[in-house]
């Protein structure tokens, strides 16, 4: 009855373009994968997969069958400090996931030795959670592919142009690299204040879209598991951006301090 449930998708036909590229699509792909979402068997019947996106695709740019979306999810679900729903999909899913594959499925997603640390979340809950070095090109792939989906979904078209992926989420040594990090999520934050989180099913994702600044620019927020956040840059073909002279002189290595609002930012 639950699988029935799921499979459910909007009766929209399978006719027309892949949201990504120009080849005839072949089938409707989940955007974000289907398989982030929990599903009902281990959530006491909870409907987390409610009124999920979809688009057309053609297979190269179906997620779930070039199996990005078993990566993205073994990488997304384990990650420490994720709310109690990336927990608890951890545990089912994905540690059924990880079990079948007898651990081979955690050395083709972490490419350093992955661990298991034991987190006590509070009043002695302890969970296990697995850590290691993600393969981040494959991970900033998916993500494209995602935004990708969502723009289509937002404008329907394919989108043309460029998609900057920033992985907000992961963990950064002090240096220009971390203030930048820190200068973008502050910059985001500030433009996506009055902008709507979109997504049925917000505890799991949801998702901001800045309006267009002069230039055409603007910007994405993902948000998984109520903490990992991705962050995507938009230049559609027709904008036309000025050179940025802040980034040349970072990277110069030329002392820069911005200015957001009250806060500052220094890199070099
Ligand atoms: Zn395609």
């Amino acid at each position: 009855m639950n699988s029935k449930r799921q499979s459910k998708k909007r009766d929209e036909p399978v006719a027309g373009s892949c949201y990504a590229c120009v080849c005839t699509a072949t089938s409707r792909e989940h955007v974000p994968p289907k398989n982030l979402f929990p599903e009902a068997k281990d959530f006491q019947g909870e409907d987390l997969r409610q009124q999920l996106i979809t688009v057309p695709s053609c297979d190269i740019h179906n997620l779930a069958k070039s199996q990005d979306d078993e990566f993205l999810m073994v990488c997304l679900a384990g990650l420490v400090g994720n709310n109690s729903i990336g927990y608890r999909h951890n545990f089912g899913k994905v540690g059924r996931a990880v079990r079948r594959s007898a651990g081979r499925l955690l050395q083709k997603i972490f490419i350093a030795p992955q661990r298991l640390y034991r987190v006590e979340l509070k009043d002695n809950k302890f969970v296990d959670v697995l850590w290691g070095s993600p393969d981040v090109p494959r991970l900033r792939r998916c993500f494209g592919q995602i935004v990708r989906g969502l723009l289509f979904h937002d404008f329907g078209r394919a989108f043309e142009g460029q998609v900057h992926i920033h992985l907000a989420f992961l963990h950064l040594e002090a240096g220009n690299a971390k203030t930048f990090n820190d200068f973008l999520k502050k910059r985001l934050e500030m433009d996506l204040v009055d902008c709507p989180k979109l997504g049925s099913n917000p505890e799991v994702f949801y998702y901001q879209r800045s309006e267009p600044d002069e230039f055409g620019l603007f910007a994405y927020r993902l948000r998984f598991y109520g903490r990992v956040e991705v962050m995507a840059g938009v230049l559609p073909a027709a904008s036309n951006p000025p050179a940025n002279i802040i980034q040349k002189f970072i990277e110069g290595g030329i002392k820069t301090i911005v200015t957001l609002g009250p806060e500052e930012f220094e890199f070099n």
